[in-house]
């Protein structure tokens, strides 16, 4: 899999404004925020779409959402609430193919989330 945006974030190659890191994964401010808060939860692990997750990655895509609610307690929005989504391929308005949790806040969201294109 051709290295992506998001591996250059992980290694430092370009900058990103990052809220939280550990082993497994890697959480940072979206460029382009639809809300108040939109940050993006991404494993270190380069896995390209939803359909490439294989069973081993379990932990790691399980780690993806206990550090979204890790970061709602730590930023005070998670009793307010929050919203997470990972897009998959073109009809999920994918555009990065390395997986990646949106966590969105700040704001009443909402629903449903998609409009016509
Ligand atoms: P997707 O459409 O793949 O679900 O979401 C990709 C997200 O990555 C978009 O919300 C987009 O704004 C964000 N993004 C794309 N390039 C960069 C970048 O270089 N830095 C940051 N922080 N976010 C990016």
């Amino acid at each position: 899999m051709p290295d992506t945006i998001f591996t250059k974030i992980i290694n430092r190659e370009i900058p990103a404004d990052i809220v939280h890191e550990d082993d497994l994964c890697l959480a940072f401010k979206d460029i382009n925020p639809q809300a108040p808060v939109h940050l993006l939860i991404i494993p270190k692990k380069a896995i390209a779409t939803i359909n490439d997750i294989a069973s081993e990655d379990r932990e790691v895509v399980g780690h993806l959402f206990t550090t979204a609610a890790k970061i709602a307690k730590d930023m005070g929005f998670a009793e307010d609430g929050y919203r997470v989504v990972m897009n998959c391929n073109k009809n999920g308005g994918q555009e990065v193919y390395h997986i990646h949790l949106h966590l969105l806040a700040g704001k009443r969201l909402g629903w449903p989330p998609y409009r016509e294109i």
